[in-house]
């Protein structure tokens, strides 16, 4: 056999974080036995310790590993998310909810949404909102899973995610690998080697001394970009222009009823604040710019926007939306924080991590590391990044506030020509539409684009072809069957504590 087509054996992951047990777990469960896969983390560095919302992506990472849901919740005191209640964003005093899931029901061919579009345009629709189990239940703290036995049913169309603690999901993760044979090292990484030549990376070498040889190696050693920043010097492409956010302030507090199963992001005069509740307590955060807001006053900001008591201090984290140059260089791929950030609005990193896992399984390598393959990788990535990156600019462009230098910045900038093209084509007849690699679907942009108040002028014309008292019999019907499978549904806190209540602390 070739050299270049021997296997790799030898897998050293650099960091001990959501990214770096995610990408471990995934690989001791896919690769099997035939692998050594070490994990080197630092307690001292410790993890960033955010990261607690997700997106309905994440059940199916549980699933491939075979994961049981109630389990995971329990060990990391989860909650269920069904959906981002954003207030104040459009304007000051406005609240719409971003749900998983479908809004409406099939409508032979044409998205319900365009039935919605054509009553509301004719003054006789309730807000788009009441049309979706994922944005009805919420609002009622309400939640079970979806009934697939119920085809047709509102109920067999919730969509869930998790919220979960940050701390606890890594450890549950690492008892996952290390049960199927991941060794974990403990120590900081103090050197990189790399071949000469071709600047392969041959070893770590911690601080005790030690030498980590590996043939294959990922960062995830989250800002600091250990490997492939600090060591291989990709560079950085940097989307601060549209992504103004520079800053979070983290602090949590005790919890307060009802347990909400979805996030709240509530937009101040230089950010937004999160809002996520877990089992044990709530996680809250203020996301801000530091060219239009100083820490104190961003502190306080929060602090005074809690809705129970703090029960640590207030920690502060700063960050530089954007993302690596290239996110495989030779044989290193970032995947994490270390492969850039996108900052939280959606949720999106942690699906980012499992995608880069699954990506790295698929184009996994020989000791060749072939250049087609890593090319591959990259633009893949790359395109998902950037479709990523717009959904959450039309967040900060699409607001009608005036209340502030940070919103008058966000609403006048200019923002990349293919977001520009999507709200053209929204704006005319209610048109979306998913490309290829994109994670948010028409609903997502849907959702976001109207809640936010940008209203199409027209709607598709096959929404025409019924009378207009037909038309709104058949809107009217599809909110009131949601309203009546929401109302019949269990509270969250009871549905969590008959399947998954976590022990008490
Ligand atoms: P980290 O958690 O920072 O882990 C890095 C690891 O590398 C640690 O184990 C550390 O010890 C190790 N390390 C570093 N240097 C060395 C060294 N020299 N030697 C040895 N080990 C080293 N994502 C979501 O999906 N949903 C959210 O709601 C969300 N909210 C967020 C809010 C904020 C404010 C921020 C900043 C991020 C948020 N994220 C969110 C992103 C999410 O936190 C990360 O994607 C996730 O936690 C993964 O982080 P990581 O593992 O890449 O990095």
């Amino acid at each position: 056999m070739n050299s270049s087509n021997t296997p790799i054996r030898n897998i050293v992951i650099v960091g001990g974080g959501t990214a770096g047990w995610m990408t471990a777990a995934a690989f001791a469960k896919a690769l099997g036995g035939g692998y050594s896969i070490r994990l080197i983390e630092s307690d001292e560095i410790g993890i960033i310790g955010v990261g607690e919302a997700s997106i309905p992506n994440l059940t199916e990472y549980n699933r491939a590993l075979g994961i049981d849901e109630d389990e995971f919740l329990r060990a990391t005191r989860g909650s269920f998310k069904m959906g981002i209640e954003f207030v104040n964003w459009g304007a000051v005093g406005e609240r719409y909810i971003h749900g998983f899931g479908k809004i409406g029901g099939g409508d032979a061919g044409l998205p319900f949404y365009h039935f919605w579009l054509r009553a509301a345009q004719l003054g006789q629709a309730h807000p788009l909102g009441d049309y979706s189990i994922n944005t009805v239940a919420p609002r009622e703290a309400k939640f079970m899973r979806a009934r697939h036995d119920m085809p047709g049913s509102p109920l067999a169309e919730i969509a869930h995610a998790y919220h979960f603690d940050a701390g606890l999901y890594a450890k549950f993760l690492r008892g996952f690998a290390e049960q199927r044979g991941v060794k974990r090292l403990e120590g900081k990484v103090q050197q990189v080697l790399q071949r000469e030549g071709d600047g392969f990376i041959t070893a770590v070498v911690m601080e005790s001394g030690e030498k980590v040889e590996g043939d294959f190696f990922i960062d995830c050693s989250g800002m600091r970009g250990l490997l492939l920043q600090q060591a291989l010097k990709v560079g950085y492409e940097d989307w601060s222009q549209w992504l103004p956010c520079d800053r979070a302030i983290a602090v949590p507090c005790d919890s307060v009823t009802p347990l909400l199963p979805m996030t709240r992001s509530t937009a101040h005069a230089a950010g937004w604040q999160w809002r996520i509740p877990l089992q044990h307590r709530i996680g809250n955060g203020h996301v801000y710019s530091s060219r239009y807001m100083d820490k104190e006053a961003a502190e306080s900001l929060l602090m005074n926007n809690l809705d129970g008591q703090a029960t640590a201090a207030p920690r502060h984290l700063s960050f530089r939306t954007g993302r690596t140059k290239t996110f495989w260089d030779r044989n290193c791929v970032a995947v994490g924080l270390s492969s850039g950030f996108l900052e939280p609005l959606e949720s999106t990193s942690i699906h980012l991590i499992h995608m880069a896992v699954a990506r790295i399984l698929d184009f996994f390598p020989r000791h060749g590391f072939e250049p087609a393959d890593i090319a591959e990788y990259n633009a893949l990535t790359s395109v998902e990044f950037e479709k990523i990156r717009d959904f959450l600019i039309l967040h900060y462009k699409l607001t009608r506030r005036d209340d502030s230098p940070f919103w008058n910045y966000c609403r006048t900038m200019e923002i990349p020509d293919g977001l520009q093209r999507k709200l053209e084509l929204f704006a005319a007849n209610g048109r979306t539409y998913r490309d290829g690699l994109e994670l948010f679907t028409e609903v997502s942009w849907l959702q976001v684009m109207v809640g936010q108040g940008l209203m199409p002028r027209g709607h598709h014309p096959y929404a025409d072809q019924a009378s207009e008292a037909e038309l709104l019999a058949h809107v009217e019907n599809v909110r009131q069957v949601v309203a009546k499978c929401a109302a019949a549904m269990p509270g969250h806190a009871d549905f969590i504590a008959k399947h998954c209540a976590a022990q008490q602390a």
